[in-house]
């Protein structure tokens, strides 16, 4: 990269912008990572983390960290369809022995320390109104507001949008909105004691779904899931009933943690239209909900952002080709959003379902395997903006329903 106040800004301190610090700092680059929020700490999402993410975890380092802050280990997911349970043993990784579900405040935090320890400047409670452009256009900075009102400038070789889902940076460069997604699913979640650590427990039921996955302090995070529109039907009058009576159907045992545990707050999402974006142009990347963000039905989103870290920091510092990492992350994520779009319409019966969970396993073994391979294969899929022929997963418009943009 040329040398310029920073190497790269990544607007974000979560976890695409952490594990991007990281991996770009690590290998040599100068990075600052800015965050409008004072403090990193929890934040509305559960946390079941996938192979890929895992793994890319173990490659960094931290892992272990997690580990030794008590972050129970996963060895196998339950589903239960209905009446049926299919358990699927998680065979040991090449660095890890299983999958992990962390909270949010100790991931994000661990991997912003190991960015800001491997060199990334760090500066929270910065919030970024805009993109600073070069006069032939391109991106070539960010400003930021100050509590003075007057606004400071910085330059970058690279603006890296890492900020979320509503991200300023993807609406300031104009990053071209590929597809969307018009499912919407509703969750409320909350920590409870008194869970066996069986994995990860995933329940489908008509309409409906729920699940537990193990997380610090001996708590499980217990969710309930249905369509956006029934939100109001199961949880409007009593969060925590309306949670209580959906795991009863499923497991009530659980059901009863979820009622005898002392009052805490539940988290409600109530659900939000999923999008996949570019990811690249002129002087600029963008990174995790920025660039794709899809329901939580298929937990994927913060194996993504850390794919995406992985992806991006190859590309930039060996390849010097960011455009390389749109492609192949495109490429990824496209049969992701739409099975994850399947998942979350709650329009299937059980055989159906399973086979979108097949499908959904399939597309994390090639994930994977391109983690492993430094995403060569990936890469070379053509550039989806240009592609309209040429790949049908390159084409999000031949899996995606269209977007309005
Ligand atoms: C209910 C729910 C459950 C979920 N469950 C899972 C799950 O089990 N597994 C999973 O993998 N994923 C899950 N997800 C998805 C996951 O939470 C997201 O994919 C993940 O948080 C994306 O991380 P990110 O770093 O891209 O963005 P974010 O976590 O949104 O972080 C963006 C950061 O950018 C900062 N920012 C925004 N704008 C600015 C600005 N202008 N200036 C400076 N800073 C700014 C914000 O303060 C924030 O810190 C779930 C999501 C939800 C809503």
């Amino acid at each position: 990269m040329t040398r310029r106040a920073y190497d790269a800004v990544i607007v974000g301190a979560r976890v695409a912008g952490a594990a991007t610090g990281l991996a770009l700092a690590a290998e040599g680059a100068r990075v600052l990572i800015l965050d409008r929020a004072p403090e990193i700490g929890d934040t509305l999402s559960t946390h079941a983390l996938m192979r890929p993410g895992v793994e890319l975890l173990a490659r960094w380092g931290l892992l272990e960290r997690l580990m030794g802050a008590g972050t129970p280990l996963v060895r196998q997911a339950q589903f239960h369809y209905g009446a049926e349970r299919v358990t699927v043993p998680v065979r040991p990784g090449p660095l890890a022995e299983g999958l992990i579900a962390p909270r949010r405040w100790l991931l994000d935090r661990i991997i912003l320390d190991a960015a800001v320890a491997a060199g990334a400047e760090l500066a929270l409670g910065s919030d970024v109104e805009g993109c600073l452009r070069g006069a032939d256009g391109r991106v070539a900075g960010i400003s930021l507001a100050r509590p003075d009102g007057r606004n400071r400038e910085i330059r970058a070789g690279l603006v890296i949008g890492a900020d979320g889902r509503a991200s300023r940076i993807a609406a300031a460069v104009g990053a071209e909105l590929l597809a969307t997604s018009p499912h919407r699913a509703a969750t409320v979640y909350g920590y409870f004691p008194g869970i066996e650590n069986r994995g990860y427990r995933l329940y489908f039921g008509d309409g409906v779904s729920a699940g537990a996955l193990p997380t610090n302090d001996g708590l499980h995070c217990v969710f309930a899931t249905c369509p956006s529109a029934a939100y109001g039907r199961h949880f409007a009058a009593d969060t925590r009933r309306g949670m209580a009576a959906i795991l009863a159907g499923f497991d009530p045992g659980i059901a009863e943690s979820v009622q005898a545990a002392p009052a805490e707050r539940l988290r409600r999402f109530p659900g939000a239209p999923g999008h996949l974006r570019a990811r690249t142009g002129r002087g600029w990347a963008l990174a995790g909900d920025a660039a794709f963000f899809k329901d939580p039905a298929t937990a994927h989103g913060i194996t993504d952002a850390l794919m995406d870290a992985h992806a991006l920091s190859r590309a930039v510092t060996r390849d010097g080709r960011p455009d390389a990492y749109g492609r192949a992350r495109h490429a990824q994520s496209v049969p992701l959003f739409a099975v994850t779009q399947r998942i979350a319409s709650f329009d299937w019966g059980f055989d159906a379902l399973k086979a979108l969970h097949e499908t959904l396993s399939a597309c994390m073994k090639s994930e994977s395997a391109a983690v492993d391979a430094g995403s060569a294969a990936a890469s070379r899929q053509p550039e989806p903006r240009r592609a309209a022929t040429a790949n049908d997963h390159a084409d999000p418009r031949q899996t995606m329903e269209p977007c309005d943009a």
